[in-house]
């Protein structure tokens, strides 16, 4: 393994007093990790560096054509003070998962997982001490050769940079309002819907904006080829509570394998609940609404955890879900997965990893 070169900043930052006025991905601490590749060298270079500017050249293959991935997880501070991360060593497989996609050299997980964790032990104290504050966690990879022909890049930049961030709802746990897009779509089987990559998220964002402008917080995504199999929210994974059975939907190519998602069906099973991952279509949640069955729909992802869905519009038709108030499945899901998360609850999947 090349060897972890370490550059203290001269001048850090101070910490944010107040910890509710965090908001998400506004503030980042004083240091940033980074590693370069370039092909027939592999990657070199590891380093932690103060965090700031980079240099690219403008014709940086990633600003032209998109070649990038990322990876989104927490570090959270437990009752004794001590700090701990949630499932990290799946983000870092993820992350190869989605490097495969995009033609992007693979990294060694492992080293990259250690490099995180000597990076927080840094860090350490801009992880914040408020309940459901934490310190965001974002891991990302792109092309910067200065090219502007269209190829897989031969040099990449693998960097990870921290967010101290409050609750990611600023409504907190209240139900939020989604709209099922029916016009556009974000993803198709064959795509890249089961990368974590920038590219889906451009496609999503005029949803997202139409979806605001009539109040609406996120958006459903249908799949790309019928427009009537539920697909996912676009940063979480959805969740539906039909009678008593918990479906979500499968994974297929074009949607998300989250780590939440994950979580939350072994934690649905654990408990003794009926879990199915098929395919749902918009029509059948329409009917459930309709004869009384549905009763919960949620979803997840390592930004909020668990986000109550308290409206679902879809074209004309707006469902109220149980009466717009978080439902006992999201409730205790929630509750359990923080729980975990944050060490107030007993670790009996081997989830966590402590941090020094
Ligand atoms: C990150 C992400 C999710 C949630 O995944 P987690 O691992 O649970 O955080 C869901 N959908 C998309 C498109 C995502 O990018």
């Amino acid at each position: 393994m090349p060897e972890l070169k370490i550059e203290l900043t001269k001048n850090p930052k101070p910490k944010p007093t107040d910890e509710t006025k965090l908001g998400f991905g506004h503030v980042f601490t004083d240091h940033m990790f980074v590693m370069d590749y370039e092909t027939g060298k592999g990657w070199y270079n590891p380093r932690i560096v103060p965090h700031g500017p980079i240099q690219l050249d403008p014709a940086a293959m990633v600003l032209h054509y998109g070649q990038e991935i990322f990876e989104g997880l927490k570090a959270y501070r437990t009752p004794s003070g001590k700090i701990q991360l949630f499932r990290p060593w799946d983000n870092f497989k993820r992350m190869n998962i989605s490097n495969e996609r995009l033609v992007i050299p693979p990294i060694d997980e492992e080293f990259a997982l250690q490099c995180l964790v000597k990076l927080i032990e840094i860090e350490k104290d801009w992880v914040p001490h408020t309940d459901g504050a934490s310190l965001y966690i974002r891991p990302f990879i792109f092309a910067c050769d200065p090219y502007l022909g269209v190829r897989p890049g031969d040099k990449y930049m693998f960097m990870i940079i921290l967010s101290p961030s409050g609750a990611y709802y600023s409504t907190g746990l209240n139900p939020v309002g989604i709209r099922v897009e029916s016009k556009y779509v974000r993803a198709v089987k064959g795509g890249m819907g089961f990368a974590k990559t920038g590219g889906n998220y451009a496609s999503s964002l005029i949803g997202q904006h139409e979806a605001h402008k009539e109040n609406y917080a996120q958006v459903l995504w249908l799949d790309g080829v019928e427009k009537k199999y539920i697909e996912e929210v676009g940063s979480m994974n959805i969740f539906f509570v039909i009678g008593d059975e918990v479906v979500t939907p499968e994974l297929q190519g074009s949607i998300l394998d989250g780590i939440t998602r994950r979580s939350a069906i072994q934690l649905c099973r654990s408990w003794g609940l009926k879990v199915s991952e098929r395919r749902i279509s918009i029509d059948e949640i329409a009917d459930a609404y309709k004869n009384g069955s549905l009763k919960e729909v949620f979803g997840t992802g390592t930004a909020a955890v668990i986000s109550p869905v308290g409206h679902l519009k879809w074209d004309d038709m707006v469902m109220e879900i149980n009466n717009n108030k978080i439902g006992e499945i999201s409730q205790r899901l929630y509750d359990t997965l923080t729980g975990i998360q944050y060490g107030k609850l007993p670790d009996e999947f081997g989830w966590t990893m402590e941090v020094k």
